[in-house]
């Protein structure tokens, strides 16, 4: 089998390299995202990899379709970077549905604990013998409301580490899991109550915009949030009017409404033109990752795993477990 991998940086080798030849698959690395206009390197290739700032549309399946790919390796588990209803019936969609939740639940913590105590910049502070501790009095999370918005793999990590801090759980998903020891509210009571809102749910026409000026209103005065999510949650316009108005303690995201293009890439050296992104930048209560929360080693290993089986099944016409459909 041959596969493209797009958008990849020199750590997609560390496993998929060694891992891929084991299957014998030939396989070939760019550093280009995939889109209309890369999507011809594709030619003559079995099936692509692409990851979250990829994206395929309709007319790129019905060209991919002409080609004779026959699959689409998401090396991710979101998957609204694909037409999935375009796919069906022309080649296979398939992605990582789970490979270390763990990861993703203890960077959402870091980013907490980071915006509440402002170790990023006491770090900046003492390496340049500034001692000063003024600004960064944060607060106890200790007995404090948490509220989860979407209990699956994720937020139920989540809800474990947030339960080590003794904290208070409220959960909103429209499919509730009778199994956790947490408080299942509306969305609105979760708003209204929580003193920190992590958002674990997926990017999907329901929940896109899910923070918008009217749940930002519901918010107490002094909430947390953070986003390991997927950017477009968070209306950002509404959240920098939240920030303006001193609604937020602190802020904390690994996504972002516009990083297709921008994250993962070095534009230290270009003017930004992105203007939401630099008033967001500017927040001293605002931390804001290059959408790394699955970057560990055991993450990443089992993403080439999973991604290399999906491909291994294609190949051979074996159950497509992790294909998604429509
Ligand atoms: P999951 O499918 O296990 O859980 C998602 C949960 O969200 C489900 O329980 C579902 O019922 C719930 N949900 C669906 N619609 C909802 C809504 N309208 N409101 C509230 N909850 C809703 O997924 P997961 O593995 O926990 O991943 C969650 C998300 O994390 C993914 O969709 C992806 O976007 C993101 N993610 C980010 C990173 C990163 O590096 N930052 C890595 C992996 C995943």
């Amino acid at each position: 089998m041959k596969i493209m991998f797009y958008s990849t940086k020199p750590y997609d080798r560390y496993w998929f390299e060694p891992m891929g030849k084991d299957y014998g698959f030939e396989m070939h690395f760019v550093e280009m995202q995939c889109d209309e206009e890369t999507l011809s390197l594709a030619q003559g290739y079995d099936a692509i990899c692409i990851f979250v700032n990829d994206y395929v549309n309709a007319a790129m399946i019905e060209r991919m379709h002409q080609m004779k790919i026959r699959g689409i390796l998401l090396r991710c588990a979101g998957f609204n970077n694909v037409d999935i209803r375009a796919a069906e019936g022309k080649l296979h969609v398939l992605r990582v549905p789970s490979y270390s939740p763990q990861a993703v639940a203890e960077f959402a913590m870091a980013l907490l604990l980071t915006v509440n105590r402002f170790t990023h910049r006491a770090y900046t502070r003492t390496r340049d013998y500034n001692m000063n501790i003024n600004g960064f009095m944060g607060v106890d999370l200790y007995k404090k409301t948490a509220g989860v918005v979407g209990t699956g793999k994720i937020g139920q990590a989540m809800i474990r580490i947030l339960q080590g801090f003794c904290m208070k759980i409220l959960a909103y998903d429209p499919y509730p899991n009778p199994a956790l020891d947490v408080t299942y509210v509306s969305l609105e009571e979760l708003m209204k109550q929580s003193d920190i809102i992590s958002l674990h749910c997926p990017l999907t026409e329901e929940t896109r915009h899910l923070i918008n000026p009217q749940t930002i209103s519901m918010m107490k005065k002094g909430v947390y949030l953070v986003n390991t999510s997927r950017g477009a949650l968070i209306d950002t316009e509404a959240l920098i009017d939240g920030l303006l108005e001193k609604r937020f303690a602190g802020v904390g995201l690994d996504v972002y409404e516009e990083e297709e293009g921008v994250f993962y890439e070095d534009r230290s050296n270009e003017i930004v033109k992105d203007e939401n992104l630099v008033r967001l930048t500017s927040f001293p209560n605002v931390l804001i990752t290059s959408h790394m929360g699955f970057f560990t080693k055991e993450a990443t290993k089992a993403i080439a795993q999973t991604t290399l089986e999906n491909a291994y099944a294609l190949e051979t016409g074996k159950e497509l477990v992790n294909e998604v459909r429509p």
